[in-house]
């Protein structure tokens, strides 16, 4: 960038040199032509007003007229006089534009160009009163040679003025580049406003983006935090238990109990290490979807058939509504999803309770709904029960088999599929979750 705004600086000040060069060149030498037509013009007049070009005077005119050419034209076009060249071998001057115009209007004037490349002659003639022309001469550098004469002016000016917009345009981009450099480094500190305006929403996107890594990777840290956690416990029992065992200081009834208790622990790392893996499956960003279209309610309905018996050892109804409604979806997350809802329908009631599960459509969507008549979620724990390992009551949920990861598992599904998640619970009188797709 630095280098970039550089090169771009001293291209513009050399197009600007150059141009500005150029122009006054023209415009100098414009002026200059003006300036030797006036001055041949004052001359002319001048030697007209002497009265000396008159015949019979020819020899009073050979004097030093220093560079000016004069030349005496009689009415005809015939030289009479000439300070340069010889008379006799002179044709005759009445085509000369100069001559012509001087015939015609009383003065006339032109520009030619001369022997030697590098000069112009330029002409006055005047008329005088006998009717013959006098007219002066001199030569002056055109404007190629006025510009070959300038030239090394010119590219000195240009090399010294390129020093200078190179040293400038080197201390411009360094101010200007230097309040971009502040931003990086106070990148986090949010009470920094950026030196340009133009890069306020830059600054605020890139903060908040920076935000978001850290938050993810705080979130991050504590998964593997909890997971430690949780994984530790059952171990411990496990190792615990079996240590006791070996050492013989278990009587030999109790080891029923024990191997239970061993057997019980297990399945729980077991069904923890399920959802970590699900969920790890889940969050990572290659996760490509593979839907195909079903019937949600025939996937409900089989969910619900699988979940009878679990119901019943908790003493609860589990009963399913609604009809067909087709979705687009992968089958298995949506599996995941249903059973999910419905085992936490089941495990957080009340004995002889209800969960109805229905499936139905509202303004074109296809919803599944999991309404139970359980314990409820208080109103400061429904915002955060989606958060992995995040129970309202710890121990319940450990004693029903529960990971803490489930509704997690479920929140993510939901948004793989851009569905929605609504949640109404009342303490004491039940838990309503609705999926809309
Ligand atoms: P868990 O394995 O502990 O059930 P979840 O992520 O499935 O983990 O649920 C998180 C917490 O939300 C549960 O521990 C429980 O406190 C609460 N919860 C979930 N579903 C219900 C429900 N239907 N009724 C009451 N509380 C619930």
């Amino acid at each position: 960038m630095r280098r970039k705004i550089n090169v771009q600086l001293v291209s513009i000040s050399l197009i600007a040199i150059v141009a500005t060069m150029l122009v006054m060149l023209f415009v100098f030498y414009d002026l200059f032509q003006t300036q030797v037509q006036d001055d041949l013009r004052a001359n002319a007049i001048v030697l007209k007003n002497t009265g000396i070009f008159h015949s019979g005077n020819e020899n009073a005119l050979h004097m030093d007229y220093r560079k000016l050419r004069v030349t005496w034209i009689s009415a005809t076009g015939t030289v009479l006089y000439d300070n340069d060249a010889d008379v006799g071998t002179m044709d005759n001057h009445m085509s000369r534009p100069e001559v012509k115009h001087a015939f015609k209007d009383g003065d006339g004037n032109a520009v030619r160009k001369s022997a030697t490349m590098d000069t112009n002659t330029f002409y006055y003639a005047i008329k005088l009163n006998d009717g013959s022309i006098l007219r002066v001469a001199r030569e002056a550098s055109n404007i190629w040679s006025v510009c070959g004469k300038i030239l090394p002016i010119v590219a000195a000016t240009i090399l010294i003025m390129m020093i200078l917009c190179i040293i400038l345009a080197h201390i411009m981009t360094k101010n200007i580049i230097k309040p971009i450099e502040q931003m990086a480094v106070d990148l986090d500190d949010f009470s920094v406003i950026p030196a340009y305006k133009e890069l306020e929403p830059f600054a605020a996107t890139i903060r908040a983006q920076h935000t978001d890594i850290l938050k993810s990777a705080r979130m991050r840290q504590d998964f593997t935090a909890n997971v430690s956690h949780e994984l530790k416990t059952p171990l411990t029992a496990i190792s615990g238990y079996a240590e006791l065992m070996e050492n013989g200081m278990v009587p030999s009834e109790e080891i029923g109990t024990f191997c239970q208790k061993i057997e019980k622990s297990a399945r729980r790392l077991l069904s923890l290490i399920n959802d970590i893996i699900r969920l790890s499956e889940l969050d990572s960003a290659n996760t490509q979807l593979i839907v195909e279209k079903f019937d949600l309610f025939e996937e409900a309905a089989l969910c619900v058939e699988n979940m009878q018996i679990y119901a019943e050892k908790n003493d609860v109804t589990i009963t399913y509504e609604g009809g067909p409604q087709e979705i687009t979806a992968n089958r298995e997350m949506i599996n995941e999803l249903i059973n999910n809802l419905c085992a936490n329908a089941i495990r957080y009631n009340k004995k002889n309770g209800t969960v109805k599960v229905r499936v139905d459509s509202e303004q074109g969507h296809s919803y599944l709904r999991v309404e139970d008549t359980g314990i409820g979620i208080p109103k400061e724990h429904q915002k955060r029960i989606f958060e992995r390992f995040y129970r309202v009551d710890k121990s319940r949920s450990k004693q029903t088999g529960g990971t803490g990861l489930g509704l997690a598992i479920v929140k993510h599904i939901v948004a793989l599929h851009d569905a929605k998640l609504d949640l109404q619970s009342e303490v004491g009188k039940g838990t309503t979750i609705t999926v809309t797709f």
